[in-house]
């Protein structure tokens, strides 16, 4: 595809109108790389502004977890140097929930290992989202696998605004990277967390052997379920998982893919997450392709950036980080 197919659908996308699967395909193969991740940013700074999204998690249950998916260092099917624990401590997450607010960062998310939660540990879980809105005034999120409706209405009520649930990868790729769970299950809990009101961040891991007619897939299932939040993982391979020798993708691989979920879901908040220090080199370009959101610090299993440092870094490239209104 030349610059000025890639403006025509530029432009078909900022005035409104989708682009199909073939034209995404068409985009990718583009040699113009540089010139379709300027036409990303433009469609990002039309729909999102300069506001960056900022997000934080914290690891409320590690480890253990009886699922196979293969990228996964907390998946008791690996051998991995991970901390393990049950539910975390109410005062420890309290803590990460106080410093994260301190420092400006807009949401936060408790996050469980397993394929779900039983009714008792969510009540567990309940109390800390309890203990956190008396204290401070920060939007809640949740991570808890494949809850029931009832359970995801026990969230909504305890005032957790976004329910997520990663898709990880295209619909037609899942079953190679996970067998004991199936992608039908994960859009069924994200069809329920609709049904009672939460909003959906949900987004994937590539770098996982997929193709990008499949990077595409992904994005477009994505943009079908609604998802306003989408975490793009880079796949971090972990010491002792199935995918350890997994082969890192190219940076022209890595930018096309940040500038096709920019043209595929316009307004959706693209966020950076796991395996940033895979693309350390290309962050700055990345911010200026697409992306309009971040997890800052901590990640579940491995140390994130510094909070401060990320901060500045956004404002140097003009994003602004205060809550948007
Ligand atoms: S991704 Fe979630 S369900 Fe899969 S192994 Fe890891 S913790 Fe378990």
């Amino acid at each position: 595809m030349n610059r000025q197919e890639i403006d025509i659908l530029k432009n078909q996308v900022i005035n409104g109108n989708q682009i199909t699967a073939n034209e995404a395909i068409s985009l990718s193969n583009t040699k113009e790389i540089e010139y379709l991740c300027n036409a990303a940013n433009e469609i990002r700074i039309h729909f999102t502004g300069n506001y960056i999204d900022l997000c934080s998690i914290t690891n409320a249950r590690s480890g253990k977890c009886p699922e196979n998916c293969k990228w996964c260092s907390q998946s008791a099917f690996h051998n991995t140097d991970i901390e393990i624990y049950d539910i975390i401590d109410k005062e420890q997450a309290l803590i990460q929930a106080r410093n994260n607010h301190k420092k400006g960062v807009h949401k936060f998310s408790l996050v469980t290992s397993g394929k779900t939660v039983s009714d008792s540990t969510l009540e567990k879980l309940l109390e800390i989202y309890s203990d956190i809105k008396k204290e401070m005034n920060i939007h809640l999120c949740a991570s808890m696998g494949l809850l029931n409706k009832e359970q995801l209405s026990k969230l909504k009520n305890a005032g957790i605004v976004h329910y997520h649930c990663n898709l990880e990868t295209a619909p037609s790729y899942f079953n190679n990277l996970c067998t004991t769970h199936t992608i039908d299950e994960k859009l069924q809990t994200i069809e329920w967390a609709k049904e009672v009101g939460l909003e959906i961040c949900s987004g994937g891991i590539v770098g996982m052997g997929e193709s990008m007619e499949q990077r595409i897939e992904l994005a477009f299932e994505l943009r079908k379920i609604g998802a306003k939040s989408i975490p793009l993982n880079f796949l971090n391979p972990i010491k002792g998982t199935a995918l350890e020798n997994a082969n890192p993708l190219s940076d022209d691989e890595v930018m096309i893919t940040i500038a096709l979920f920019r043209f595929i879901n316009p307004d959706a908040n693209i966020r950076f997450a796991g395996g940033r220090n895979m693309i350390s080199h290309l962050e700055e370009k990345a911010l200026n392709s697409g992306i309009n959101a971040a997890l800052v610090g901590d990640l579940l299993t491995t140390v994130g950036k510094n909070i401060d440092e990320d901060m500045e870094q956004f404002k140097k490239l003009g994003f602004n980080t205060n809550k948007r209104k």
